[in-house]
């Protein structure tokens, strides 16, 4: 039986930064426990990107590092080529992995570099004010697209897990959501399959992870979670695009 509830070990006891009813505290929670029952609570590094998950270094009792925005792939890329036996986890956003850090997100996925990326996909860049990202929706508001993201001079959302399932060398690639039990704890499945790929040296995974942002969508929680079920994933579904049993 899947655990849920209880604390980990190495989520600390501070109070997070998030607004309410951000999914962010849940993940970070299923991340250690994930982490906790491979493991690896005393050798997992994680990563953050630049964006809401910034604060990730003041709530897990895990070792942490940063990098310029959109960057963090090749940060990783050096810390991990210098300690390939340190199982790696990278947290970033769709504006800093998908937005201003695409280069750098398929080129170490081509590469193959041997660590997992977990990108939250909430459809905007949520810490710098709600604008328009690669991911928005088509017809969506966002505070630099305020009639709604017209694809014939913005372009079509972008589907970053598609893009790279169909690279040669990445090994896992999903997306999935965070809207209910269910598929929180299928998440949490792929994330430590993800996991145990790298520290057996099975190479790159990538998560995408459809969250939301009831601040920047302007509703509320439930609703926010609703609007991933019912809208977001008609243009993003939800799968496993490559997989190592595939
Ligand atoms: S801005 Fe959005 S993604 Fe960032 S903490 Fe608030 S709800 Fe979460």
């Amino acid at each position: 039986m899947e655990k849920i509830y209880g604390r980990s070990q190495i989520l600390g006891e501070k109070q997070t930064s998030y607004c309410p009813g951000c999914p962010y505290g849940n993940v970070l929670k299923i991340t250690c426990d994930a982490a906790e029952e491979l493991g690896l609570k005393d050798s997992l590094v994680v990563s953050n990107g630049v964006g809401c998950f910034d604060n990730t270094p003041a709530i897990v009792k895990l070792p942490t590092f940063s990098g310029p925005h959109g960057r963090l792939a090749a940060v990783a890329t050096g810390f991990k080529r210098c300690q390939p036996d340190t199982p790696l986890l990278l947290f970033q956003g769709d504006g800093d992995c998908a937005g201003i850090g695409l280069m750098e997100t398929i080129t170490a996925a081509n590469r193959g570099e041997n660590f997992t990326v977990m990108m939250f996909n909430n459809l905007n860049f949520a810490m710098t004010g709600g604008q328009m990202a690669p991911t928005t929706l088509v017809g969506m508001k966002t505070s630099t697209c305020k009639q709604g993201r017209d694809p014939s001079d913005k372009g079509y959302p972008m589907r970053v897990a598609e893009m790279i399932a169909t690279l040669d060398a990445p090994k896992l690639v999903a997306r999935v959501a965070l809207y209910d039990p269910k598929h929180i704890l299928e998440f949490k499945a792929i994330l430590k399959k993800a996991l145990e790929i790298q520290i057996n040296g099975g190479g790159y995974s990538f998560i995408e992870i459809l969250s939301s942002c009831p601040t920047n969508w302007h509703m509320k929680p439930q609703q926010a979670y609703d609007h991933v079920r019912d809208t977001v994933t008609k243009t993003f579904p939800l799968g496993i695009f490559k997989s190592p049993e595939a």
